[in-house]
C-alpha cells in the first residue's frame, strides 16, 4: 500500500524508534503513548485490520507480543500490560494497517484503559448465544 504510513514506518522508509525488527514483523514506540514505553507491533505486510491478517501472521503476532512484554517488563519495571487491537473506526482505528498496541502499566499511572459495565440479564445473554452460535 503506496499511501499507508504503517507501511512505510514497518518497511523503514520512514524512521521509527524502533524496539524489534524481523522479516515479517516491526515493534515501535508509538508517538502518542498512553504510557511509557507504548509500543506497537507492525507486519510488514499490509493488512487492514484483524480480519485481513493471515492466519499465520496472527498466531504470530500474539507469540511476538509475550517476547516483547517480557522484555518491556524486564527493562521498563512496569507492573503490568494492556494489549488493545482496534478494527474499525467505531472501535477506535485510526491508522487502517494492522496493529497491536503494547501498554506498559505502572502503578498509579492514572490511565483508563477499558469501558462501562452494562446491565444485561440471562435471556438477553442467551438470545445472544443463539444469534452467534445458531
Ligand atoms: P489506533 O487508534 O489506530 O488503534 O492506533 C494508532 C496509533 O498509532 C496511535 O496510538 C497513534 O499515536 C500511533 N501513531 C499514529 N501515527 C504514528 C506515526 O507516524 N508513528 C508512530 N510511531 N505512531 C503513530
Ligand atoms: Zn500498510
Amino acid at each position: 500500500m503506496s499511501d499507508c504510513i504503517f507501511c512505510k514506518i514497518a518497511s523503514g522508509e520512514i524512521p521509527s524508534k524502533t524496539l524489534y525488527e524481523d522479516e515479517k514483523f516491526r515493534v515501535i514506540l508509538d508517538l502518542g503513548p498512553a504510557t511509557r514505553g507504548h509500543a506497537l507491533i507492525l507486519p510488514k505486510t499490509h493488512a487492514a485490520d484483524l480480519f485481513e491478517l493471515p492466519d499465520e501472521t496472527a498466531a504470530e503476532v500474539l507469540v511476538l507480543a509475550k517476547k516483547m512484554g517480557i522484555t518491556l517488563k524486564e527493562k521498563l519495571k512496569c507492573d503490568g500490560l494492556n494489549l488493545v487491537q482496534n478494527n474499525g473506526a467505531v472501535a477506535g482505528q485510526t491508522v487502517n494497517h494492522f496493529h497491536l498496541h503494547m501498554i506498559p502499566r505502572y502503578q498509579g499511572d492514572g490511565q483508563k484503559i477499558g469501558w462501562t459495565p452494562k446491565k444485561t440479564d440471562p435471556e438477553e445473554l442467551e438470545a445472544i448465544q443463539k444469534e452467534i452460535t445458531g
